[in-house]
């Protein structure tokens, strides 16, 4: 057994004050027999006899006696001294252990509490009288938490430790999560002494913990589930999903026009919608029916369990009714029509990305289909969805090995009976499928970003075919450009045309800009800037399309135009119709009173281009006088100064 060192030092005191006592008292007893019997033959005294006629063994004797008495006291000092450094080291443990906040408690070997320490009072609630004396289950949190805390205290008496994670109950009731250490202190081979108990509340980092989960798997805005979220969750309903049996539909719900109400009312606006969508769409969802938010304006449903597609249908046109409601948004009303995809498995997909992918497919379709409706997946979507990223690496190409053309089409002052400008249309001559016409390619560039370096291919070509024909003396009047909504919206926009216009040393008042309805009324106040950038520099600005978009011409009173180019769609049947001609004569009218020159394309016949004489509509642009074509025909045709067909 090893023995610590003041345990030491008190036995050899013992024995050391035993050695003492017995060496004073032989020299006691000696001295006492010398005065009781003098020596024989001598008359002095005992008492008067010279030290030195003291027998040699009682000298060294009394020199034995000096010397342990005197390494006694030196034994008792170190004792004393180290007794003092042992209190002083107490008192400093003590007040360490008080000073730490982990919590601690000491039982004897039967498990009752015999000391705690502060931070004990601190997260309990019970002070040290309360405790002591009493066994640790009287903290666990309840029957369970009794049973766990004997079983914990079993395995410590077993095995001489544990620790791990429990919850207990404070004084006043509440539960707390906390992370305890359980040692058993013991001699070896013997029962446990006592036991040390340290712990810490752990409620804080767990509630940390918790938040930030919360925050890593839901949106801020609406407070749905997010993307991250329904991953896991199609991976936990389709886990166990038997084909045959068990059934899903996915629908991606997209919004229609969600970039007008950003742009016109705000970002703020828009947060405020998307809050409010989710909250009408969430009063449509149960245990079986979850809602997320992907981001942006996608919203995700699942159904799990499903029973039939009818489920489906009558879940969708309930959420359209109510997404279809008027919304009061900082004191605008507001409407907004979804586009939604639906999937369903396991027909569209055997996996969650598969599922998503194919609704998102099917969501493209109903905006294609005029938006505010619901598709379900087809396969044949797919073959077109295809084609279409087929064609977009395709004008990739297109564009770096100069595959694009531009034709031209005259425009025509009739009042003057002259050509008065031509309008630049781009054209794909594909080396196997022949010349495409651009409805077919300029939305894909557009949905690909395409649009930006295809828009100033055409801008740059356009202007350096106005310089050659100035150059050879041919004059054409204004050139007319078409801009995509993306590109206008550029901030250096209006910068780029100058700089165009400024390397090919075209004169700005011989460029004509046509940008589209939707151009402007996103970001009305950048479009406002941008449009009076241009015309600054004596670029001329037109609104094509006109009347197939969503502006009044009231509203169109606000941004600083030369011209309206009215839809071909207006001037049909206005010869036979008479509430054609009615709407066509009031489109002309207003627009004139806007102080606006008004362009009819489209125009086919003769009567038409009649009919637009009458209402001196000056500017007209149609097959009936010419096709588009290439810079070279278009020479040949105008002539420069060539009489115009009738
Ligand atoms: P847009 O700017 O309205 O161009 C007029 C379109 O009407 C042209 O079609 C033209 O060929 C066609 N058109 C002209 N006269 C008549 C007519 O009498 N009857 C009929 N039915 N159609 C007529 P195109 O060239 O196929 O262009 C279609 C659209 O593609 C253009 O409509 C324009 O929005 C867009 N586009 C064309 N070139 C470009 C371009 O370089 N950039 C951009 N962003 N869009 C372009
Ligand atoms: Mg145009
Ligand atoms: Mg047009």
């Amino acid at each position: 057994m090893s023995q610590t060192p003041a345990f030491a030092g008190r036995k050899f005191i013992v024995f050391a004050l035993l050695a003492t006592l017995l060496v004073w008292g032989l020299i006691g007893l000696d001295l006492w027999l010398v005065e009781r019997q003098p020596p024989a033959g001598t008359t002095a005294p005992a008492e008067e006899m010279p030290l030195f006629a003291v027998a040699t063994w009682e000298k060294a004797l009394v020199a034995l006696g000096v010397l342990l008495s005197l390494s006694m006291i030196q034994a008792c000092r170190q004792l004393y001294l180290r007794s003092r450094q042992g209190e002083a080291q107490l008192a400093m443990h003590s007040r360490l252990v008080d000073h730490t906040s982990e919590a601690m408690l000491v039982t004897d070997g039967a498990q009752r509490i015999v000391s705690v320490n502060a931070a004990f009072e601190q997260i309990t609630g019970y002070g040290p009288g309360e405790v002591i004396g009493r066994t640790p289950t009287m903290l666990s949190a309840g029957h369970h938490g009794l049973a766990m805390h004997r079983t914990v205290w079993d395995m410590v008496a077993e095995s001489g430790f544990w620790q791990g994670e429990i919850w207990d109950r404070r004084k006043d009731g509440t539960l707390y999560p906390k992370q305890l250490r359980i040692t058993a202190i013991s001699e070896p081979g013997q029962p446990a002494s006592h036991f040390v108990a340290v712990f810490t509340d752990v409620s804080e980092q767990k509630a940390q913990a918790e938040r930030f989960d919360y925050l890593a798997l839901h949106d801020p805005l609406t407070n749905l589930p997010n993307r991250l979220a329904l991953d896991s969750h199609l991976h936990a309903v389709l886990d166990g999903a038997v084909p045959g049996i068990d059934r899903l539909a996915l629908l991606i719900i997209d919004l229609d026009n969600f970039k007008t109400i950003n742009d016109s009312l705000g970002h703020h606006a828009g947060d405020r919608l998307l809050a409010e969508i989710a909250r009408r769409l969430s009063g449509h969802m149960s245990k079986h029916r979850q809602l997320f938010r992907l981001g942006g304006d996608e919203f995700v449903v699942v159904i799990d369990h499903l029973l039939n597609e009818a489920a489906v249908v009558d879940l969708v046109q309930a959420m359209v009714r109510s997404m279809g409601e008027a919304y009061e948004i900082d004191g605008h009303v507001w409407r907004s029509t979804p586009s939604i995809g639906i999937s369903l498995y396991p027909e569209d997909g055997r996996d969650g990305q598969a599922l998503i992918r194919n609704a998102d497919t099917a969501m493209y379709y109903a905006k294609a289909n005029g938006r505010n409706n619901y598709q379900f997946f087809a396969e044949p979507m797919n073959a077109a969805a295809n084609k279409r990223l087929h064609t977009e690496s395709e004008l990739w190409r297109a564009l770096a090995e100069n595959q694009l053309v531009l034709h031209y089409q005259p425009q025509i002052d009739l009042l003057a009976g002259k050509v008065v400008g031509v309008e630049a249309l781009v054209r794909w001559r594909h080396p196997q499928r022949g010349l495409i016409a651009p409805a077919e390619f300029i939305p894909v560039a557009e949905a690909c970003g395409l649009i930006l370096p295809l828009g100033h291919w055409v801008l740059l070509t356009a202007c350096r075919q106005a310089r050659a024909w100035r150059d050879a003396g041919i004059d054409m009047g204004e050139m007319a450009v078409n801009i995509s909504a993306h590109q206008f919206q550029q901030p250096q926009f209006a910068q780029a045309v100058q700089a165009v216009l400024a390397e090919t040393g075209v004169v700005a008042e011989r460029l004509e800009l046509e940008i589209t309805e939707s151009s402007i009324m996103h970001g009305v106040d950048a479009a406002i800037q941008t449009m009076a950038q241009l015309r600054a520099m004596g670029v001329k600005l037109a609104i094509d399309d006109f009347g197939t978009g969503y502006s009044s011409l009231a509203y169109l009173r606000r941004f600083p135009l030369d011209r309206l180019k009215i839809d071909r769609s207006f001037l049909a049947d206005v010869d036979t119709d008479a509430d054609a001609a009615a709407l066509l004569t009031s489109i002309v009218q207003l627009g004139r009173s806007l102080g606006l020159q008004l362009v009819a394309e489209g125009v086919e016949s003769f009567a038409q281009a009649e009919f637009l004489r009458t209402l001196e509509c000056e500017r007209v642009q149609g097959f009936h006088f010419y096709q588009p074509v290439s810079a070279e025909e278009v020479v040949g045709r105008v002539g420069g100064l060539l009489p115009l067909p009738a």
